[in-house]
């Protein structure tokens, strides 16, 4: 009984277009003949079957058009007309009760013809709609199924609503419809880097704080164990009054570029250590051939050593700074801190590269007493890359200028020259590990990229900044900050 009323339910085939002749023609046919039974046989007053005939008839052809649309109401509104032909002559009207017949024929006809078109479009446009919107959700589910990376989409209270192949995978369980991720304890998330919120997976997240994640990096630990490396983006879906109706989620698994990214760190690190003993041995024989050939006045041997030092002095800076990378990756880079004048070291400094370096003069133009707490030998280093660079980057003969201030309680250092300068959506890109600017109209300087990422890593840890000042062809001016100390 339920699935016959279900099945009679116009509003349930709503979307289905398969629309059928053979319904409407049989049941109107078979309403048509209990019709005139009843006024015929039972009742024996066939004249008044008139009101009820047309109370009936619009009652079905309003439900056959929204059902079976403008064909079903159609059907239904000529067995109609052919009932009432059939009455008008049955009942042998003559004269002016004929007339009316036929003239009540025609305009009921019309208005039965109207009735089925109407209808029946609206209800074929329906149809339509909905087809396509399940049309549209499919293609989207089935691109979504498909994607090489996770993809959950939950409601607003974080439960899950669609969740593709790729999560199953990732996450190492079946993430049914309506799973909530914080509930229950499956899965351990921990974002990785400064800003995370421990133990709130990302869903939750961006729920609680309203905020999207734009490719946060976290480690999931699995109940099977397994440890998983994942890149989270996350969006707030809104509905058209602004309310939060959806949350969607890409999960990128980057386990294996992880994985790899530290197999590299090992090698470089090991590379990097197995290099530097035999450089040391080479520095060793090299200054003790040196004084050799002092000795024995070889002044070509001399000039010859010295470019070979030069050389080993370049290849041992190269492996000194693979060692600091892979430090700083593993978070092994240490500092010993004592308090110092900087302006003393920054003198020592100048003096010691302007002996190597001919062609730019160096200057020390604003001189403060200013004393740091800091890693000596590791804000040398970053001073010597600065001015390096300075003079890498720029023409023989221009000036280099080293400027030292203090402002609140910072000491505020800052190395200039007039080169090549460093282009405006660069200048942010150069302190990242291994990049170099590539400008094809220049010509290819000599380095790895390493020196400024370095420098960067080794302020931001003494609780400084670093950045730089910088036009096109006119020249850079590179800025640090560290927190000064009185003596
Ligand atoms: P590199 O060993 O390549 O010099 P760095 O990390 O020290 O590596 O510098 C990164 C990039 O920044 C360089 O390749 C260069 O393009 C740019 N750069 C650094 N200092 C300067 C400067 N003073 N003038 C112009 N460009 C510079």
């Amino acid at each position: 009984m339920k699935n016959i009323l279900w099945y009679l339910n116009p509003i349930v085939h709503l979307g289905d277009k398969k629309y059928s002749s053979l319904f409407p023609f049989i049941t109107t046919i078979v309403c048509t003949a209990l019709i005139e039974c009843y006024f015929n046989v039972i009742l024996k007053q066939p004249e008044s079957v008139g009101l009820a005939a047309i109370f009936i008839y619009i009652a079905l052809i309003i439900y056959f058009s929204f059902r079976e649309g403008i064909r079903g109401g159609i059907i239904t509104s000529i067995i109609t007309i052919l009932y009432y032909i059939y009455i008008i002559h049955t009942r042998h009207y003559t004269g002016a009760q004929f007339k009316s017949g036929v003239n009540t024929t025609v305009i009921l006809g019309l208005l039965y013809f109207l009735l089925s078109v109407v209808i029946g479009w609206l209800k074929e446009t329906i149809d339509s709609l909905i087809e396509r919107e399940a049309n549209e959700k499919k293609r989207l589910h089935t691109v979504i199924q498909q994607l090489p990376v996770g993809v959950v989409i939950t409601d607003n209270t974080g439960k899950v609503l669609q969740a593709n192949k790729k999560i199953h995978e990732i996450v190492g369980l079946k993430v049914p419809i309506g799973f909530k991720f914080g509930e229950k304890k499956l899965i351990d998330f921990k974002a990785v880097g400064k800003d995370h919120v421990p133990e709130i997976e990302p869903i939750n997240q961006t729920l609680t704080t309203g905020i999207s994640i734009n490719g946060k990096e976290y480690t999931m630990k699995r109940k099977d164990g397994k440890i998983k490396h994942l890149q989270v983006n996350t969006a707030i879906i809104h509905n058209r009054s602004g309310e939060v109706i959806a949350v969607a989620a890409i999960i990128n698994d980057i386990t294996q570029q992880k994985e790899m990214e530290e197999r590299k760190d090992d090698f470089v690190n090991m590379a990097s250590h197995e290099l530097k003993t035999p450089i040391t041995s080479i520095k060793l024989f090299i200054d003790v051939l040196q004084r050799h050939l002092q000795k024995v006045n070889d002044a070509q041997g001399t000039k010859i050593l010295e470019n070979i030092n030069k050389q080993t002095e370049r290849l041992q800076t190269l492996v000194n700074d693979l060692l600091d990378v892979s430090r700083l990756q593993t978070g092994k880079l240490t500092f010993t801190k004592e308090i110092f004048r900087i302006d003393e070291l920054i003198e020592e400094i100048i003096a010691t590269i302007q002996s190597t370096i001919k062609k730019q003069v160096l200057t020390f133009a604003e001189k403060h007493k200013i004393s740091v707490y800091a890693d000596r030998f590791r804000i040398y280093q970053v001073l010597t890359n600065l001015i390096d660079n300075a003079a890498k980057y720029s023409k023989e003969g221009k000036e280099i200028i080293v400027r030292l201030s203090k402002k609140d309680t910072n000491a505020i250092v800052s190395v200039q020259d007039f080169g090549i300068g460093i282009a405006q959506d660069q200048q942010k890109k150069i302190f990242e590990r291994l990049y170099q600017v590539n400008d094809i109209k220049e010509k290819t300087f000599p380095g790895f990229g390493m020196g400024l990422y370095i420098s960067k890593e080794i302020i931001n840890r003494h609780n400084g900044s670093i950045w730089v000042d910088s036009e096109k062809n006119k020249g850079s001016i590179f800025y640090f900050t560290l927190p000064s100390r009185k003596i």
